[in-house]
């Protein structure tokens, strides 16, 4: 902060911190609900969980909080960091005033409930276990998308909830585009008779030397261990409470080295990110990442556009070996077409770079029609077979590997995939424009050295906090509005180098 703050805008950033410091505080615990917890204190942890969701919201939407609010809107501060504090927090103050209490309280009932039938429905292997649970939880994101929308359209309310100002007329072309291009993509990757083969990846990993080989190509990188830890959870994640303490989880596969690799370069592509916020600005409405686009574009970058390069693997290979002496040594040149595979799957989390945006595609479409009443949910697995072979050409032999695949929808997260497929868009146009101005990265890759890429970074995108929107932020980063061009570009030339297509 170069000036000191006009006095009611300091008076609200103190008003905000406690609303700060009692999401950080639910975080730590859910952090360690994940990694330590044992399985009794589940019950516990709910209800501690719910006392502090609820103190929050009482801050956020109290009459106290509001008064600092106008104070500090009347007084009229200059500059974009005071700016940008108002916005956000009027923001954030709004959201929580305009949905009712009531509606709230019957929201986190809803999910509660609709995340144990959905996990009913999947052990079954039955979507009608979990049909009732949905039904009641579309009803209700559609009543806070209308108190939320303000005249926009109800899915925009809740794109807005994940990625600030995203809408569907902006994302419509863009899936568009990528379907035209991807569908024929993965088709000729099937029928150009190339059989990729994983042996190199395959094989036996001792879970001790994955971690240690992915803790230290993570510190190489450039994430600080005194500023974070990685710990073991069933599903992958990162959250930060602080930039001075970001924590990332991994899990592993004991037969095949790719799941926990490239999910700590994903993990910690995110944990960069929380580790490059503005400390300044710590504790604030703008002192966090900006959006979940921009985050998962952090994380897709080290995991597919740095992790999957041949450099990268050059500089990996020597440490790869040692971490594993017993499995068979192969070249970078073996290895690559196994980083690169296009094949249609079932699932989601699993898919690989060509076709993981058709899946974002898939549920992109039908979210929309269920919210926009075009779609009931009695017709919804059909619907999803439907799409799948359209879009993948596969038909999920069971519900569970296919409409109950994703937790998403039982917690009511409609809006947020689409994030999911803008990581991806955004973390190559930023590469692209990373690497026309930084010149030769391969070689810097091939020698170790990441800080030239990571810097880049740090200016451009995690300094910014969230001062800007992310359309600002990828125009000013690129020069260019978002497009799917450079992601494409770079899919076709390793579609082209693997398969020769
Ligand atoms: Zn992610």
């Amino acid at each position: 902060m170069s000036s000191p703050l006009p006095p009611a805008l300091s008076r609200l950033i103190e008003a905000y911190r406690s609303v700060h410091d009692l999401q950080a505080a639910a975080a730590v615990l859910s952090w360690d609900q994940e990694t330590m917890m044992p399985s009794q204190g589940r019950e516990a942890r709910g209800q501690l969980l719910g006392t502090l969701a609820g103190l929050r919201h009482e801050h956020l939407a109290g009459a106290a909080f509001a008064d600092a609010l106008a104070a500090a809107e009347d007084e009229a501060a200059e500059g974009e960091a005071a700016q940008a504090l108002l916005r956000e927090a009027r923001r954030e103050h709004d959201r929580a005033t305009k949905i009712p209490g009531e509606l709230t309280r019957a929201m986190a009932e809803a999910t509660s409930e609709g995340l144990a039938s959905w996990q009913r429905a999947r052990a079954a292997d039955d979507f009608a276990i979990f049909r009732d649970s949905l039904a009641r939880i579309i009803d209700l994101v559609g009543q806070k998308a209308d108190a939320l929308a303000e005249g926009r359209p109800r899915y925009d309310a809740l794109l807005d909830l994940y990625e600030q100002g995203s809408t569907e007329a902006q994302l419509a072309p863009l899936f568009d585009g990528l379907r035209a291009e991807l569908a024929p993509m993965v088709q000729a990757a099937a029928d150009c008779g190339v059989e990729v083969d994983e042996a190199p990846a395959q094989g036996q990993f001792a879970p001790e030397a994955q971690y240690a080989l992915g803790r230290e190509t993570a510190a190489a990188i450039g994430f600080d261990f005194e500023a974070g830890r990685l710990d073991q959870a069933a599903h992958p994640f990162c959250t930060g409470f602080a930039v001075g303490d970001v924590r990332l989880t991994w899990r592993y596969q004991e037969d095949d080295f790719r799941p926990a690799l490239f999910g700590i370069l994903h993990e910690m592509g995110h944990g960069l990110y929380e580790q490059g916020l503005p400390a300044a600005w710590q504790s604030t409405p703008i002192g966090t990442a900006v959006g979940l686009g921009v985050h998962e574009s952090q994380s897709r970058l080290w995991e597919n556009l740095v992790g999957r390069s041949r450099s990268f693997w050059e500089w990996l290979l020597p440490r790869f070996r040692k971490a594993f002496p017993e499995h068979p040594a192969f070249e970078v040149d073996h290895i690559y077409p196994a980083l690169h595979t296009i094949r249609p799957s079932l699932i989601r989390v699993e898919a690989d770079e060509a076709t993981y945006n058709l899946h974002v595609a898939a549920r992109f479409e039908l979210e929309r029609r269920l919210l926009a009443g075009k779609l009931m949910v009695d017709d919804l697995p059909e619907a999803w077979d439907a799409s799948y072979k359209e879009l993948l050409g596969v038909r999920a032999p069971s519900a569970a590997d296919g409409v109950l695949q994703d937790i998403h929808w039982s917690m009511g997260a409609f809006g947020y995939f689409p994030t999911y497929t803008l990581g991806n868009l955004i973390a190559a146009q930023l590469f692209d424009a990373a690497r026309a101005e930084l010149g030769d990265l391969d070689a810097a890759f091939a020698r170790g050295e990441f800080g030239p890429l990571l810097d880049w970074m740090r200016r451009h995108i995690h300094q910014h906090g969230n001062l800007r929107s992310a359309d600002q932020l990828v125009q000013d980063a690129t020069g260019a509005p978002l497009s799917p061009d450079a992601f494409l570009g770079q899919l076709r030339a390793s579609a082209a180098a693997v398969y020769g297509i």
